[in-house]
Formats: C-alpha cells, sequence, structure tokens
C-alpha cells in the first residue's frame, strides 16, 4: 500500500526523501504544498517533472470530500465529510471573535459508549488517521478561504484511544512551515483513560487538556460513562494531578448537567470537594438533547447559582455558550449517519 504523505510530520518526510537521496529543502518544499492544501502532486511545480512522478507513483495524499454542509443561525458550519474508504464523519466549524475553531474527529464512531452522547450510539469503526484529521482542517480552511487558529478535539471520537495519530496531527498542525496553530490554541478533550493521561503527560505539549468528568461520585459517573466502570474517579484525578505536575497546564473538567442526574446540591458540593485547590476550571455544559433521551434542558441561566457557588469554593466555572444546536452540531450531538440516510 502507498504511504500517506499527508499523514507524516515534516521530520518524517525529510526522512522519507532522504531515502530518495533528495535533500532536505524539498521534503520542506513537499511539506509546505501540503500543508497549503495541494492533494496532487502534480502541481508541487517547484519540483521537477521526475520528481512529481516518483511522488505520485511512491506515495498518496489523502483527501476528504464534502458529501454535505449545514449552516446553523449562529454561523457555525457542520460537515459531512467521506474519507477514502467511504466512512463518513463529521467536522464542525464555530466563529468566535478571537478567530475561527474546528471541532475535529479524532475516530469514526466511538467505542466509549457515553450514554448521553450520539457519537458512541452506532460503535466504533476505525480511528483516522494523522492526515484525515489533518484534512478536516485544510478541507474547511479552504472553503471558507480564511486560516483556522483553533483547534478542538471534541468531535466524534476519543482522541486518547487514537494517541499516536493524535500526536503527530498536533506536530504537523503547530509546524512553522505548515499551518503554525498554537498549541495553547489547541484542546484535547477525553473521557478519562487513565494510562494514556500519564502517556500524553511524557510529551509535556502546552495543549490544553479536557477531562470529562460529569460526576464526583462514581456510582453516578457509572450511570452515565461506561469507562467510570473502569476508573475511579479519584484514579483519574490523580493522573490529571500527576498531568498538571509535569506539564504546568491548567486541566479543564467539563461537566454535563444532566437534570435530576447529576445538577442537584450534593452532587455539586461533592465536585467543589473533590477539585478544591488544583489547578482547574470547570466548564459546566446543560445536556443537550440526543435523539429525545433527556427532556429539553434547563435555559442556562438556570445554572449560574452552581458557577456561583464554585467561584465560592475558589473554582473557576463557566457555562459553555452552545453554538449550532439546531442544526445538531452542539457538544455530543455529532453522529455519523449511514450513506442510506442521506
Ligand atoms: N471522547 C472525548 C471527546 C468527545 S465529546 C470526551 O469524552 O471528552 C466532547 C464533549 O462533549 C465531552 O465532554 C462529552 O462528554 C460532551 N458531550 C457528549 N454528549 C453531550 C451532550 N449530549 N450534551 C452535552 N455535552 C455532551
Amino acid at each position: 500500500m502507498k504511504k500517506d504523505l499527508k499523514s507524516f510530520t515534516r521530520k518524517e518526510i525529510i526522512l522519507e526523501m532522504a531515502s530518495l537521496e533528495w535533500p532536505p529543502y524539498r521534503a520542506n518544499q513537499i511539506f509546505q504544498w501540503i500543508q497549503k492544501g495541494c492533494s496532487d502532486f502534480a502541481e508541487m511545480t517547484n519540483l521537477s517533472k521526475i520528481m512529481r512522478e516518483t511522488l505520485s507513483k511512491n506515495y498518496i495524499l489523502t483527501s476528504l470530500w464534502q458529501v454535505s454542509k449545514q449552516t446553523s443561525q449562529d454561523g457555525t458550519e457542520k460537515y459531512l465529510l467521506e474519507l477514502p474508504d467511504g466512512e463518513l464523519i463529521e467536522t464542525v466549524l464555530m466563529r468566535y471573535k478571537h478567530g475561527n475553531s474546528l471541532c475535529l474527529s479524532s475516530q469514526v464512531g466511538c467505542a466509549m459508549g457515553c450514554q448521553f452522547c450520539a457519537s458512541g450510539m452506532e460503535g466504533l469503526s476505525r480511528n483516522l488517521s494523522a492526515g484525515e484529521m489533518l484534512d478536516q482542517i485544510l478541507f474547511v480552511s479552504r472553503d471558507i478561504k480564511e486560516r483556522i487558529s483553533h483547534v478542538v478535539m471534541m468531535g466524534s471520537g476519543e482522541p486518547l484511544q487514537n494517541l499516536e495519530e493524535v500526536v503527530k496531527l498536533l506536530n504537523i498542525i503547530n509546524d512553522k512551515q505548515g499551518l503554525n496553530i498554537s498549541l495553547r490554541h489547541v484542546t484535547v478533550s477525553t473521557c478519562g483513560l487513565v494510562p494514556q493521561i500519564y502517556e500524553l503527560a511524557e510529551y509535556k505539549l502546552p495543549i490544553n487538556l479536557a477531562i470529562s468528568l460529569h460526576a464526583a461520585s462514581d456510582n453516578i459517573r457509572k450511570s452515565m460513562m461506561p469507562i467510570a466502570e473502569r476508573y475511579s474517579i479519584d484514579e483519574l484525578l490523580e493522573a490529571c494531578d500527576a498531568y498538571v505536575d509535569k506539564t504546568n497546564r491548567r486541566i479543564t473538567y467539563e461537566y454535563a448537567l444532566v437534570p435530576g442526574i447529576n445538577d442537584y446540591p450534593d452532587e455539586i458540593n461533592k465536585l467543589a470537594q473533590k477539585l478544591k485547590g488544583k489547578l482547574c476550571h470547570v466548564n459546566l455544559i446543560p445536556v443537550n438533547p440526543v435523539d429525545d433521551v433527556f427532556p429539553a434542558h434547563h435555559h442556562h441561566k438556570g445554572y449560574h447559582h452552581i458557577v456561583e457557588f464554585l467561584e465560592k469554593e475558589g473554582i473557576s466555572a463557566t457555562i459553555r455558550r452552545e453554538l449550532g444546536a439546531d442544526i445538531d452540531a452542539a457538544c455530543g450531538q455529532l453522529k455519523r449517519r449511514s450513506k442510506a440516510d442521506l
């Protein structure tokens, strides 16, 4: 099978081209073309014709195709994209004053099975390659003719289950000869895979790590997220403390408020006790309805008392503004649909 150069870091392209006895500046040129969105070696016009033919013969450049695009009233765009093997993924563009933020998918489907999330309803199909994640950014950027400045790994999939490719992607998008996206503008969100949190800490990347905590008691967390059967909240928080020690980066704890399940004072109080004194931020998300599993959520204002309470306990907290809810593009609403449904 031909190798996909879109999944290569610049260093890897330099090594690969060295095997053809091409100098590093040639590899840099190839990398720069790819990062500009070029998906055809024939268009790399500063390489000789023979070089371009050699590349086409030995390598590919993975490209995604748009199946459809929906635009929300708030300007959020949800893209349904097709992968080379026909699998479908969704990616969501959110426009903020501070720039364009893209919510990437890291897997086709998801194996984690969180009760309130649409992405896992059909299980996991496969991991995405670094090139397939990168092309979500290149595709959308080309479509809107604007730069993507922020990346959140909160589309479908569990990024830490695909850690190697995700780290490769971060390396590629951070490259100054490419997209030059600051890692401080990248958020990786996990449902809490404890061993992989320790592993990620070793890379010491200045990214933002978000942990989908969603409960302060193990029994409640277990009722929401199967991963809680595997790791207790205390084990998870211990891994997060180790992560903060290693990276010196503040962790964000995501807390999807589900009426009557995890939003009552006892549980919120417990949350405050667990997080007190930690370098952290709590992001409250009024749960989004998925397939009518949950009643329509409270108006955001209904949860301000929780923010106030956490702040009083010395814990920084905000309520996440939801974008794209009207096109099912808000948190947890992304769902791969089969082609037959389209
Ligand atoms: N697998 C990763 C990233 C994907 S989901 C993770 O679990 O963190 C991104 C965030 O959206 C997670 O915090 C997830 O728990 C949350 N989420 C999922 N479904 C939701 C829903 N219906 N309403 C609100 N948030 C949801």
